[in-house]
């Protein structure tokens, strides 16, 4: 049964310095991942704190449902990483706190250095069928590092935090690689669909890729993009409220039965707006003098962070504030704020989840925010408790029936704090069903388990079970099928050479050409170029390799051995032509640095180096306009990777294939064609059952038999093949 590896910064564990044995660490990410249940095997990888021995953890395995292995990592370079660049760099921007941020980029260097043993580790103990699950942005480069060790194993990669707007995330100084190297994952989750579209956009506006919100495009293959809004394991929560040592803290906390009772429980973090909690309920208080005296607010502080200045400061604000409404509302029986520094047990938690009126979550910005759900869950049924709810937490989503706020309007909290204290027991009851019968439901097993189904049946659903020639296995296979006499039809750009922003510089690289020249000198080898470029660019591209060239989609063609070219498209007259660059033309001074190339059978309007968004909406314009001008001529009107073209229907790489074969290949034992653009899928239905048919990137639909999962591994192909 295939594992799932879960990587993570940390293991979830850490010292107990009292007892000198590991703990469970507290936080959302270790609470949901916690609640999986799965019958698969669960490895996790993740980094160790430099006091944990080896074997404390070979102890602590013991009575895990998991096993656990790290990297190793030094302290110094650890340090760097996690608080220089993830805490004050990543973690800021992601919450929109950019004020915040100090940005160096050795601090780049360092995360780059821990993504990388990340990969490496992961690249040595994962085994084939082995699923990787890739956890926050600790790790936001790790796909691209592993998938350059291991393209055999499938990755997912799951943010825990938002996804900031991409007017906030485009000033990162390191973006685009971050978002390159995120998107060598196969599927990348988030909670949220905000968060998601986020994401797309970014990738849209910075790295120019086509981006929706299912799906990347990216130059070597597709990504798939989700929205899984995490859970908890809602059975084991109901079951630890209910034990005796919950009951028994209850009893202990003997709150005065007519006093209201408001519960936060956060980590002291800035994103988590414990001040404007204070100040909403300082405003409370003010404005509703029937509750002084009558409602406490009781706030756990998770300690994080303690040494960065700016949890130093945040804690002094905090207990200023808390200082400021005890000194001003507290009586001698009375403490309006109590206020705990610290971690709580898990039975003081349930405790206080069951004894507190109203839950208080004022987040300025949480990923998802598991505190709301574990709330939920442990109510009394008959009498439950209400959940005031940051519109700026991801729960906020799911969690429909909350009782919203916005935590930077302090007069609409307050106001928000009154109308959830008095609320009847009626609306209580229905909010809480609708909410508690959902987390009934949507357990973190199934979050989990939607995850890994969608990461794992993209081999069935999307390329139909195509075969991966990426993989070195499957190239041998091939080989052993290469016999004889083979003809190769070949594409050029996004095939031979990469795609490259200006067209005109795509030259062929020297190993490439080196290859394809010691290919054609094998008397058993015949290649023939099929490309969409026209005669004069292709001849130069293609100098010195001795090979057909057909330009064009098969509108021209050269043959090699009698020196000549060839026109294989019957009309002549064009009388499209003027009409098409008529409407193009329009474009291309609408759009700046657009230009319209005029082919011999075709007029291709580039946008490339355009402004991407402008260029990509006139695009749409362009092709409908072009759609409705040429109806009544023979072309085809078509859309390609930032291009709209418009050619004449005879030219067709499909037809032009089948003109070939009849006439130049009938010896031809094997025959190969790869290629990546829609254009080459003519040629992959013509050829369907007489040749090997190969797509270059493991995207979208395609008639052909195999796949590439990048333009770079068609030199390796063809060099296992034919060298
Ligand atoms: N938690 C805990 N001990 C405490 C307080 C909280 O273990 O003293 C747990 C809480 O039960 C929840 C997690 O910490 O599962 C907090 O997750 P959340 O998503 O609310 O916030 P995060 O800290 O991940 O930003």
């Amino acid at each position: 049964m295939a594992r799932w590896i879960i990587v993570s910064n940390r293991l979830p564990f850490s010292l107990d310095a009292r007892t000198n044995k590991l703990k469970q660490s507290s936080g959302g990410l270790v609470t949901a991942i916690n609640g999986i249940k799965t019958k698969n095997p669960i490895h996790w990888v993740g980094s160790i704190a430099a006091n944990i021995k080896k074997d404390q953890i070979e102890q602590y395995q013991k009575s895990s449902p998991y096993s656990f292995s790290y990297p190793k990592i030094s302290e110094s370079l650890y340090d760097s990483y996690y608080n220089n660049f993830c805490n004050d760099v990543l973690w800021p921007m992601l919450h929109y706190e950019k004020e915040i941020i100090q940005y160096q980029s050795e601090y780049f260097d360092d995360y780059k250095k821990v993504n990388r043993l990340f990969a490496d580790h992961i690249a040595k103990i994962a085994k084939k069928g082995d699923i990787i699950w890739v956890n926050d942005f600790h790790l936001f480069l790790l796909p691209k590092y592993l998938k350059e060790k291991r393209k055999d194993l499938k990755v997912g990669f799951f943010l825990h935090v938002p996804f900031p707007s991409s007017e906030v995330y485009r000033e990162l100084p390191c973006r685009s690689e971050i978002l390159e190297s995120l998107l060598y994952a196969d599927l990348i989750g988030f909670h949220d669909f905000a968060y998601l579209r986020h994401f797309s956009s970014s990738v849209y506006n910075i790295l120019g890729y086509d981006a929706s919100l299912l799906d990347i495009i990216t130059p070597h293959k597709k990504v798939r993009l989700g929205v899984f809004p995490v859970s908890i394991d809602t059975q084991d929560f109901i079951k630890k409220s209910k034990t005796k040592s919950t009951l028994n803290k209850i009893k202990d906390f003997n709150f005065p039965k007519e006093m209201k009772t408001i519960l936060g429980v956060d980590r002291l973090d800035y994103t988590k707006g414990i001040p404007l909690k204070l100040q909403a309920f300082k405003k409370f208080l003010e404005d509703n003098p029937k509750y002084q005296g009558k409602v406490q607010l009781i706030q756990i502080a998770v300690p994080s962070r303690t040494e960065v200045p700016e949890y130093i400061k945040l804690r002094h604000e905090v207990e200023r504030l808390v200082s400021e409404i005890n000194g001003k509302y507290s009586k001698i029986n009375y403490t309006p704020v109590k206020y705990i520094f610290n971690s709580v047990s898990v039975a003081e938690l349930m405790a206080l989840y069951k004894s507190s009126d109203l839950l208080f979550v004022a987040s300025k910005r949480d990923g998802m925010n598991l505190v709301c759900l574990e709330y939920i869950v442990t109510q009394d049924e008959k009498n439950p408790g209400v959940v005031l709810l940051s519109e700026f937490a991801g729960a906020a989503q799911t969690l429909s029936h909350a009782l919203f706020i916005n935590p930077m309007d302090i007069v609409g909290t307050s106001h928000k704090i009154k109308v959830g204290l008095e609320m009847n027991v009626h609306e209580r009851l229905e909010r809480h069903n609708v909410m508690k019968d959902y987390l009934k439901h949507y357990t973190a097993s199934i979050w989990a388990e939607s995850f890994i189904n969608q990461l794992t049946s993209r081999e069935k659903s999307d390329i139909n079970k195509k075969i991966n020639l990426s993989i070195e296995t499957e190239q041998a296979k091939l080989k052993k099928k290469v016999k004889n006499k083979t003809l190769l039809f070949l594409d050029f750009d996004g095939t031979l050479a990469p795609i490259q922003n200006n067209p005109s510089a795509v030259k062929l690289d020297a190993k490439t050409k080196k290859l394809l020249q010691k290919m054609t000198q094998n008397p058993k080898c015949e290649i023939v170029l099929v490309t969409g470029r026209d005669r004069k660019f292709i001849s130069q591209a293609m100098q010195g390799i001795p090979c057909y060239l057909a330009c064009e989609h098969g509108a021209s063609f050269f043959d090699y051995q009698k020196k000549k070219w060839r026109n294989l498209t019957a009309s002549k007259r064009k009388p499209w032509v003027k009409d098409a660059l008529e409407i193009m033309g329009l474009y291309q001074k609408r759009v700046p640095q657009s230009f319209v190339e005029k082919k011999q059978y075709a007029l291709c309007w580039h946008y490339r180096r355009s402004p991407e968004s402008f260029a990509k909406l006139q695009a749409r314009h362009l092709y409908s306009d072009l759609i409705d001008g040429m109806k009544n001529y023979p072309v085809t009107v078509s859309s390609g990777k930032k291009i709209v073209e418009v050619k004449s229907l005879e030219a067709n790489k499909g037809y032009f294939c089948e003109w070939f074969l009849e006439r130049y290949a009938k010896d031809h034992v094997e025959t190969f064609a790869i290629g990546d653009d829609k254009t080459d899928e003519d040629m992959f239905k013509v050829l369907n059952k007489r040749a090997h048919t190969i797509k270059v990137g493991s995207n979208t639909d395609s008639y052909a038999d195999y796949y590439l999962e990048d333009q770079a591994d068609v030199f390796g192909l063809l060099n296992k093949l034919f060298s």
